[in-house]
C-alpha cells in the first residue's frame, strides 16, 4: 500500500509520522526526514506536528493544501486503525452486556467499568486485556487474514507465549465476532479503583512475554496468584476489610453469558 489519496485536510491520524507530503499548488514536498530549513523546522518533525500556521515554503499555501506523496508508515497506521476498530467493538459489546444484564448481579464491582488495555499486534497475535466490573480476561482477536466467525463458544485452545502455555476459551459476540479469552480474575471484588485493575492488566501483559517466568506449570494460575497477592497486599493497606467476604473465585468467561469454567 502506498499512502492515501487526496488532500491532507487536517486528518493527522490517518498519516504516519514518516509521511512525505506534497503541496498540491506548487508540488513542493515536505519530507519529515529533512524538516523545513526555511521555517526552522527540525529534521524528524512529522507533518502532523508542524505548527498550524506553517505553510508551503515555496508558494505559502496553507497546510491543508498538502497531500500524501508517499507514506512508508501507511501500513502500520492502517493496521493500528483496524485493531482500534475491533477493540472498540469489543468494548461496546461488553458495555452493552454490563448495562443490560450485569449491573444488578451481586458479584459485580461497580467501581469498575469496561475498558480495553494494551491491545496490539505481537508475534502475529492481536492481544490485550479486557477489564470489566465482573472479570479481567486476556483476549485474542483475529487479524485481517483470519476468520473466527465460526468459533464454537466454549471450545478450548492452548496458546503458547514466551512465559508458557495458556488455555483460551472460544466465544463470539454480535459486534466483536469471534474472539478467544483466558480468565485472569473473576469476580473483581479485590480491585478498589479502575486504575488498580488497568495497572494489573498492563503487568500481566508484560509477564506474559517474559521468558524468565517460564516453567512446566500452569502459568496462567501462577501469574494470577502473583497478581492477586500484589492486589491483596495493596488492598490490605488501603482497606483492611475489603477482602473479608470475597466470593469464591470462578472463571466467568464472556460476560457471564457462556458456560462457566470452574478453575480447579
Ligand atoms: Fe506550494
Amino acid at each position: 500500500m502506498s499512502g492515501f489519496e487526496g488532500s491532507f485536510l487536517g486528518a493527522g491520524d490517518k498519516i504516519s509520522p514518516q509521511a512525505i507530503m506534497e503541496c498540491k499548488i506548487c508540488w513542493s514536498p515536505y519530507d519529515p526526514a529533512e524538516g523545513d530549513e526555511y521555517r526552522q523546522v527540525e529534521p524528524g518533525t512529522a507533518f502532523a506536528d508542524l505548527p498550524d500556521d506553517w505553510s508551503c515554503p515555496n508558494c505559502d499555501a496553507p497546510k491543508e493544501q498538502f497531500m500524501v506523496l508517499e507514506d512508508p508508515g501507511a501500513e502500520e497506521v492502517r493496521e493500528a486503525a483496524e485493531i482500534a476498530s475491533k477493540v472498540e467493538s469489543l468494548v461496546a459489546d461488553f458495555t452493552e452486556v454490563w448495562h443490560a444484564k450485569m449491573r444488578d448481579v451481586p458479584l459485580v464491582n461497580k467501581a469498575l467499568r469496561v475498558e480495553a488495555v494494551g491491545f496490539q499486534r505481537r508475534d502475529g497475535k492481536i492481544i490485550g486485556v479486557l477489564v470489566s466490573p465482573w472479570f479481567m480476561n486476556l483476549i485474542l482477536l483475529p487479524d485481517a487474514e483470519e476468520d473466527w466467525s465460526g468459533l464454537t463458544a466454549g471450545d478450548k485452545e492452548t496458546v503458547g507465549f514466551p512465559s508458557g502455555d495458556y488455555e483460551f476459551i472460544h466465544n463470539t459476540r454480535e459486534m466483536t465476532g469471534g474472539y478467544k479469552a483466558c480468565s485472569l480474575f473473576s469476580p473483581m471484588g479485590d480491585f478498589t479503583r479502575q486504575k488498580d485493575a488497568t495497572d494489573v492488566a498492563r503487568a500481566v501483559l508484560v509477564a506474559l512475554y517474559d521468558e524468565a517466568h517460564r516453567a512446566d506449570t500452569d502459568r496462567a494460575a501462577e501469574i494470577r496468584a502473583a497478581r492477586e497477592a500484589e492486589v491483596e497486599a495493596e488492598a490490605e493497606e488501603n482497606a483492611p476489610s475489603a477482602l473479608e467476604d470475597a466470593p469464591s473465585r470462578r472463571a466467568v468467561i464472556s460476560g457471564g453469558l457462556a458456560r462457566e469454567e470452574r478453575s480447579t
